[in-house]
């Protein structure tokens, strides 16, 4: 879904006129005002008016017409009656008013919902399935988006294989590329595998420059901490001005961020859940931004909870903490327990994950019982 670029105004009413809101009689309010269950008033039927009709007949005064649902209030009339509250009678041309009703009773007004003229979708508003309807509604064919910024995702590192293919000695799979297009599609953007790249600086040059120029921004995983094939962050300083930095966060700390060859350039760790948590804290945000979304619709959101049991984490780095969340039975308290192991290649802990305990960077550990904030990584996932 994009994001409107601009305010979006009704060009029309909506409704564009004066309708019915029921099944019912359209009368003069006047007329009924005596009506009761015991002494119904009687009024001589003047006509049909069903959705769409585009004729209307009068309303004189002792008469009523038959409307539907939809159906323009016709002249003469200023209520309508449902056809609960009556008893027709065909046979004598009559229908028996059982109820008084105020005038403009049942009648949906024209511009009731929007008056022409007004704001619709303010700009920035996500245009979700409310938003498409109203577009529709009020007559509008186009408007103007955000495009959604389109995300180039490399794999680098001699040991990758893709799904399908067997996998040799010493090989794994290649799962930062699928998993981060997973999430920068989830995060709004469009985003695409530009490539499994080999540790050899000419293999990296040219795929860099590839996907620089493919995409709106480039997300890059592996090869940016210190091992001895770790071309990376070389190859990515000669395209722009990238650097490798560490990050005070675990996982994730080695990265690397700058323009390369004018594209924005996240270089990511090669472990899945270090690219996992990194994306999330740090480049979900920037992609939001660049598909325009406002500010308070940047982020995760976040809850607290109590922590279920004790945990450790290192000082001087903010900690993420796979946790799963349960809402205690007897007092409603929300509890945070870790899902397993907290290394950064182990994803089936991520994959058991409500969400991401936030551990501040001063604290080495806390007590069962403290409480953390919580960024939920899943819709529903409030514990
Ligand atoms: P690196 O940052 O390149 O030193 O990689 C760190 C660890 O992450 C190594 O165990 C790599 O095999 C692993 N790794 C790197 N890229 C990927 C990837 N695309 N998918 C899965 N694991 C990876
Ligand atoms: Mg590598």
């Amino acid at each position: 879904m994009a994001d409107n670029a601009a305010d979006v105004r009704a060009g029309e009413h909506l409704p564009p006129f004066a309708n019915s809101a029921m099944d019912g009689f359209a009368v003069r309010s006047a007329d009924i005002q005596a009506a009761s269950t015991e002494r119904p008033v009687a009024l001589r039927l003047a006509g049909e008016v069903f959705a769409g009709s585009a004729r209307l007949p009068l309303v004189p005064p002792g008469g009523a017409v038959r409307i539907m649902t939809g159906g323009p209030l016709p002249p003469g009339a200023d209520a309508v009656v449902p056809v609960e509250q009556t008893k027709p009678t065909p046979e004598r041309g009559e229908v028996l008013i059982g109820a008084a009703v105020g005038a403009r009773a049942f009648v949906r007004e024209a511009g009731e919902d929007v008056r022409e003229g007004t704001v619709v979708l303010e700009r920035g508003r996500v245009l979700d399935p409310a938003a498409i309807g109203m577009l529709a509604s009020v007559g509008r064919r186009a408007v103007l988006v955000v495009p959604r910024p389109r995300v180039a995702v490399v794999s680098t590192g001699d040991e990758l294989v893709d799904p399908g293919d067997p996998l040799g000695p010493g090989q794994i799979r290649d799962s930062n590329s699928w998993l981060l297009v997973a999430q920068a599609r989830r995060a709004g953007a469009e985003a695409f595998r530009c490539g499994r790249l080999h540790d050899d600086p000419d293999a990296l040059r040219k795929g860099f420059a590839l996907a620089a120029a493919e995409g709106d921004l480039v997300l890059t995983s592996g090869g940016v901490s210190v091992g001895d094939r770790d071309y990376t962050k070389q190859v990515l300083a000669e395209l722009g001005d990238v650097r490798g930095m560490r990050v005070a966060m675990q996982p994730g700390m080695p990265q690397a961020f700058g323009l390369a060859a004018g594209t924005p350039l996240y270089g990511l760790p090669g472990n899945p859940v270090s690219c996992f948590v990194v994306f999330e804290m740090l480049v979900r945000p920037a992609l939001r931004r660049l598909a325009g979304y406002p500010d308070d619709r940047l982020d995760l959101p976040r809850v607290t909870a109590a922590l279920g049991e004790p945990v450790r984490s290192p000082t001087g780095k903010v900690s993420f903490l796979r946790v799963r969340l349960e809402l205690a039975a007897a007092d409603g308290a929300r509890r945070a327990f870790l899902t397993g192991a907290q290394g950064s290649g182990v994803l089936s802990s991520c994959v058991a994950a409500d969400g991401l305990a936030v551990i501040p960077a001063a604290d080495r550990e806390l007590p069962a019982g403290a409480t953390v904030e919580v960024i939920l990584l899943r819709e529903g996932s409030h514990g």
